[in-house]
């Protein structure tokens, strides 16, 4: 029997301490508790052991949190189990998030060995003012380190996550961070635009009419993003998704996986996953999460499977965030149904409009589309 290619996401939430502006969820760790935390998880994970007949891993993400911070011989186990369970794809990429200051080179060698090929290293901005107005715990100099042992160490695939219109940053101020880092050449660079949640110290100090004064302007914004999208280029990193940009070949499959609507399994607290037509998340809450992981397999069989309408509406969410957009004919061949019968009408609407482009039986949003995506979204909602 042919297996399906899966991905697996596997969440570590501890960090050093919490950054002001983060609602992800993440948390400061004793040692004890982080061991019960990965004794837990390893029961999730077996849990959906009778997966490794159907599935063929092609992608593994270790993201957080800082799960850098986490004692290697905890990852390294996760990692043998989950090689126990389960076939993995030759070439199956394994990424590990880590924030600079948090490596070491024996642990770089020894996340080499246990098979991870990629890193993501959450830099934010080479700027070290930036960096302390965003409660970051390392300084751009942690980064470099960082950085220099990763490439000694022989790591060839390197994200570097950087964050756009920080309070008080500049134009300018963001250039520089996007050609500093250019000159380091990493693979692959993610540029997401701050979002200031409730609940975070940041909301506190920038979620009133008042607060959001201290912020770029919207049109500060857009500027930042279009630069982004002329440096990077001119650099050759080629944009493939909204906020994502890699050299030739170098994009991130994990994370494809999820824009093209593969199956994924997310295990760890509040840990999402899409498989087998069911969308689902883990608890995010701790107690609850420990309850349920031993039986989280359980937990997913009960489901139902979501319905053709949500995952037409996913489709096209997921789809148009990346730059090559959706494939019309794709849609017909998954859900049996004339593409234009289901969304013909907003879509001539926004070809005219200048705001979609078509090419063959592609779809894809236009530079000016992209500036209001979010807006232009809802309308695929059914
Ligand atoms: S390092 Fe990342 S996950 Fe941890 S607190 Fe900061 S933003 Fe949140």
């Amino acid at each position: 029997m042919t297996k399906t290619d899966l991905g697996i996401y596997v969440h570590i939430p501890f960090c050093v301490r919490k950054c002001d502006y983060c609602d992800f969820v993440s948390m400061v760790g004793s040692p004890d508790e982080q061991a019960y935390y990965i004794r837990v998880l390893k029961k999730e994970i077996r849990s959906f052991e009778a997966l490794g007949n159907l599935y063929l891993v092609r992608t593994v993400f270790f993201g957080g949190g800082t799960p850098s911070i986490t004692d290697v011989s905890q990852l390294e186990r996760i990692m043998e189990q989950l090689k126990e369970q389960y076939e993995f794809a030759e070439d199956a990429e394994i990424t590990i998030e880590c924030n600079p200051g948090t490596l070491t080179e024996e642990k770089l060698v020894r996340y080499k060995e246990m098979g991870i090929n990629r890193l993501s290293i959450g830099l934010q901005s080479t700027h070290n003012e930036e960096l302390k107005v965003l409660g970051r715990i390392h300084s751009y100099e942690d980064f470099l380190e960082s950085y220099r042992l990763a490439r000694k160490v022989g790591f060839t695939n390197i994200n570097v996550d950087l964050m756009t219109a920080l309070p008080g940053q500049s134009v300018e101020a963001w250039e520089d961070v996007l050609r500093t880092v250019v000159a380091l050449a990493p693979e692959h660079i993610s540029a997401y635009s701050l979002s200031i949640e409730e609940g975070t110290p940041f909301y506190e100090r920038y979620g009133s009419t008042k607060g959001r004064l201290l912020l770029p302007k919207e049109s500060e914004d857009r500027q930042m993003y279009r630069l982004t999208k002329e440096i990077l280029g001119e650099a050759g990193y080629r944009r493939y998704e909204i906020s994502n940009y890699a050299k030739k070949g170098k994009e991130c499959r994990h994370n494809i996986t999820y824009w093209n609507g593969g199956e994924y399994v997310g295990f760890g607290l509040g840990a999402s996953s899409y498989l087998g037509g069911k969308r689902f998340s883990n608890p995010r809450d701790k107690q609850e999460y420990w309850e349920f992981a031993r039986n989280a397999y359980h937990h997913y069989k009960e489901l139902t499977p979501q319905d053709q309408k949500a995952t037409m509406e996913e489709f096209m969410f997921l789809g148009l965030r990346m730059m090559d957009g959706i494939s019309m004919r794709e849609f017909e061949e998954k859900f049996h149904v004339p593409f234009t019968e289901v969304y013909g009408t907003p879509v001539r609407r926004m070809v005219t409009q200048g705001y979609l482009e078509e090419d063959g039986n592609r779809l894809r949003f236009t530079d000016k589309g992209i500036d209001v995506s979010n807006q232009l979204l809802v309308e695929f909602l059914l």
